[in-house]
């Protein structure tokens, strides 16, 4: 019993013991592997998709016909998607799952902004030159206030089951889609048990947990003042369980006679909103709901959206915009602060 050659093995047997523990719990964590799939929907835009897994499956396929079922049912340049027909036909019994929940979303950003979100804006943006049809055209008032008729979610009723619209308004959730694309992609991924992703598309964001080198995914927010071939980054933002998107005046604009157009527009009035607001990134947990409030925001302007901002503890932005002496400055939000490192001084 007191056998000192036997002690001697039984320590060399814990030792071996934990040496295997160790390794097989290391192996375990080195198993968590990086997937990325990347590619291009809504058209030309790009997606770039990282999920880890402990036995990775590219899930390219799965979601590509995930985004093209997307796009079938809410793009309006597919001339027989969900959305293509009811823009025909003033009704639509949903065949998709898709449609009630963007609707839903839309109405409840409608509502909290007063209006600044609309996805019914369709005809101002064609009229301005925004749309499929892109000649540069400033519309006469006599125009923009016709158009204004046809504008308005509130000519659009819907349940769970169907939608119908008056006064010939037309849907087009351009300003939402891309995050509600993301949302999808997460959704499925979750739903194949992936814990830690990180999903894009066209620039805006969804991440949760940890990238392949454990830390929590960092994304770059773009500075809006620098021309599109040279971008660089304002800051970098931590992202978990959260989604990010922005929202500027700064890449989708032109000039006439010394005025600039941008391919944001007030729905109320029918004319451009430029504030001193140059972009707005927006921070909750669906990335549908931040992608409405970006654009929105940029409608409402600085002032309005940092009262809204103090009103709603469930969203959060990183806002840019030029003082009265033309400086450019940030306002970051208090429930995202400490995730915000900025790369400038604003
Ligand atoms: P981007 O698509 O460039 O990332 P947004 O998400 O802000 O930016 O979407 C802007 C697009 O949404 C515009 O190009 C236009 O088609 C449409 N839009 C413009 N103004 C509004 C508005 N007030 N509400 C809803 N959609 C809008
Ligand atoms: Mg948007």
């Amino acid at each position: 019993m007191n056998d000192p050659r036997k002690r001697t093995l039984r320590v060399i047997l814990f030792l071996i013991a934990i040496l295997l523990l160790y390794r097989v719990l290391k192996e375990d964590e080195e198993r968590l592997q990086m997937t990325t799939v990347t590619g291009q929907t809504m058209g030309t835009i790009g997606y770039n998709i990282k999920y880890l897994q402990l036995n990775p499956v590219n899930f390219k396929g799965s979601i590509d016909s995930l985004l093209r079922a997307f796009n079938q049912s809410l793009s309006t340049y597919i001339p027989d998607s969900e959305i293509s027909r009811l823009n025909r036909s003033d009704t639509l019994v949903f065949e998709s799952a898709l449609f009630y929940p963007i609707l839903h979303a839309s109405r409840q950003v409608f509502d909290e902004t007063g209006g600044a979100f609309d996805p019914t804006i369709g005809p101002l943006v064609n009229i301005w030159g925004f749309g499929p049809d892109k000649t540069i055209q400033v519309p006469d008032s006599s125009t923009v206030q016709s158009l204004l008729t046809k504008v308005g979610f509130d000519l659009i009723d819907f349940n769970q089951s169907f939608a119908t619209k008056r006064n010939g308004a037309i849907l087009d959730f351009g300003a939402i889609a891309k995050g509600y694309a993301i949302d999808r992609v997460a959704n499925f991924l979750e739903r194949k048990g992936v814990e830690n992703y990180m999903v894009e598309i066209g620039g805006e964001v969804r991440a949760k947990g940890q990238n392949d080198k454990g830390e929590i995914w960092s994304i770059g927010v773009e500075d809006p003042t620098v021309e599109d071939n040279e971008q660089k980054l304002l800051a970098i933002v931590k992202l978990d369980e959260k989604s990010i998107a922005t929202s500027g005046n700064y890449r989708n604009y032109y000039q006439r006679d010394g005025r600039t157009y941008a391919h944001i527009l007030d729905p109320r009035t029918g004319y451009n909103s430029l504030h001193r607001l140059l972009s707005a990134s927006v921070f909750t947990e669906e990335c549908m709901m931040a992608d409405a409030y970006a654009t929105a925001f940029m409608v409402m302007g600085l002032e309005l959206t940092k009262t809204f901002l103090d009103k709603n503890s469930d969203v959060e932005a990183i806002l840019i915009y030029a003082d009265e002496d033309n400086e450019l400055r940030s306002f970051v939000s208090e429930g995202i602060a400490e995730d915000v490192i900025m790369n400038k001084a604003l």
